[in-house]
């Protein structure tokens, strides 16, 4: 059975696409998580709301691990996300998706992985293509039938936060190939990735990243685009479902690490 879950960033709060919603109090070795399970077009999906009700989690404090570890012991296999975004680069536009295809890690105080030695094992996890190919091209093709301007690919830098970024920073991330700034894919990909799980980003931009553009950054303006675009977001997730096949055909679960979890 096909199992999705979907993690709402910014401005995604309530698990409005479900059926049949009951809460789960999942229980994790790194926390209680809050799950939203239900039904989404006759397959089973599960939703949470990464910065908590009312967005009263700062980034740098979500607990990443028990999320994807609490969607792991549910049986959820593929997990899309939404995220807001700043943009480097001017072909990337506010108000248009990307789906974010790479990474650059620019976070300093997280709990990145599952592997921390002892009975967990030392294990360092390929990271090559870290965004699932397979789901990307399913939400490509959903924004493309939707006539939304949707990007298949971009790096995505993610920052400490709660800050926004300095002009400087901006012009540093541009010069390393950085598209894409926000303050959440990263563990969240990573963790996904070493439970042999699917992960891909609709990353929304709200703005164009500090210094591209004259102006201060607000969080109220990315709340704003945000709530603009969260019925195109519903759609491209509800007709992605079509194209998202039964059985997985990506490298995913390939890349994973030989320890027999997630498999
Ligand atoms: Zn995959």
């Amino acid at each position: 059975m096909t199992k999705i879950a979907i993690i709402g960033g910014t401005g995604v709060y309530a698990p409005k696409l479900l059926e049949d919603v009951r809460m789960v109090a999942q229980k994790t070795p790194y926390g209680d998580v809050e799950v939203a399970v239900g039904g989404f077009q006759g397959v089973e999906a599960a939703f949470i709301a990464r910065h908590g009700a009312g967005h009263s989690v700062p980034p740098h404090l979500i607990n990443y691990r028990a999320n994807i570890m609490a969607l792991h012991m549910l049986g959820i296999e593929r997990i899309i996300a939404t995220a807001a975004v700043g943009s480097t680069f001017h072909e990337f536009k506010p108000g248009q998706f990307v789906l974010a295809d790479q990474f650059i890690d620019f976070t300093k105080n997280r709990k990145a992985t599952f592997y921390e030695g002892g009975a967990s094992g030392v294990i360092h996890c390929d990271m090559t293509v870290p965004y699932c190919p397979a789901l990307r091209e399913a939400l490509a093709k959903s924004g493309a039938e939707l006539d939304l301007v949707i990007h298949n690919g971009g790096t995505y830098v993610c920052s400490e936060g709660p800050r926004f970024e300095t002009a400087a920073e901006i012009q540093a991330i541009k010069i390393l190939g950085g598209h894409l700034v926000g303050m959440t894919s990263v563990p969240e990909v990573i963790l996904a990735r070493e439970l042999g799980m699917c992960y891909a980003s609709i990353c929304l931009v709200t703005n164009f990243a500090a210094g591209i553009t004259t102006g201060i950054l607000t969080h109220s303006e990315v709340v704003e685009v945000m709530r603009k675009s969260l019925h195109n977001i519903h759609s491209i997730i509800v007709s992605a479902l079509k194209h998202i096949s039964r059985e997985r055909d990506c490298d995913c679960v390939r890349s994973l690490p030989d320890t027999g979890v997630g498999q």
